[in-house]
């Protein structure tokens, strides 16, 4: 089944700016990579992860020796959702069909799906959770089913990012990945979330600080 740029499966399709979005890599490739939904880099030039998390996603692929080259990567959901918010179930249910398509047309191996709505959709099972589906293992058609975090989430969550490549490691039978330090943009925190961010950094062994003030008037309310 070719990209049906004329579907009207679901409303997704009112607001996007490319609708449905093919996957893109090697159509014989063992290891298939679905994520969520097109973001905003993806609808705007009809491509699949090709934005920042796109990047990261190469990284953690090289990290544990795979080429981005020899994998196809494609998404649950085929339009990008409005603001990025998360395609709701029935849009998930409305895309399936594509995401069946693309799996059987490559025949992958092993599936890896990044984030909680891919082994969702494709698993068909609403209640997965990515944190229920890391440490177990499905099977779809000829494929073998690994779950691990959206590479996106490391945005918002850095740790993410060294659980992700234990996860890949796993998934590929290393003992270890081939570290490569994440060398992270620099990320405003809001302060509401700074004891979230500070019990994950003290996870990861030694972390510098740089604090910046907007005044100094510590005291001042703005
Ligand atoms: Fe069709 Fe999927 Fe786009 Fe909905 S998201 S309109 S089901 S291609």
């Amino acid at each position: 089944m070719p990209r049906n740029k004329n579907c009207t499966a679901c409303d997704l399709r009112k607001t996007c700016q490319y609708i449905c979005l093919w996957g893109d890599g090697n159509h014989k490739a063992k290891v298939m990579v679905i994520g969520e939904a097109p973001g905003k880099d993806e609808d705007g030039c009809g491509k699949p992860f090709v934005g920042k998390a796109g990047r990261l996603l190469s990284s953690l692929l090289e990290d544990v020796g795979i080429k981005r080259d020899d994998v196809y990567i494609t998404n649950s959901v085929k339009c990008r959702p409005p603001q990025n918010r998360t395609p709701t179930r029935k849009e998930l249910l409305a895309c399936r069909k594509y995401i069946l398509e693309e799996i059987r047309t490559v025949r992958p191996r092993l599936i890896i799906c990044v984030g909680g709505s891919a082994i969702k959709a494709v698993m068909n099972d609403y209640r997965l959770s990515v944190a229920k589906a890391r440490t177990s293992k499905f099977k779809i058609f000829d494929a073998v089913v690994r779950t691990t975090f959206h590479p996106a989430s490391v945005f918002r969550v850095p740790y993410n990012y060294k659980l992700m490549q234990e996860d890949l490691a796993r998934y590929f039978g290393k003992s270890k990945p081939e570290v490569h330090e994440l060398h992270r943009q620099v990320e405003m925190i809001k302060f509401s979330d700074l004891e979230n961010q500070l019990k994950l950094f003290a996870k990861r062994g030694d972390v510098v600080i740089d604090i910046e003030t907007n005044g100094l008037e510590p005291f001042k309310k703005d």
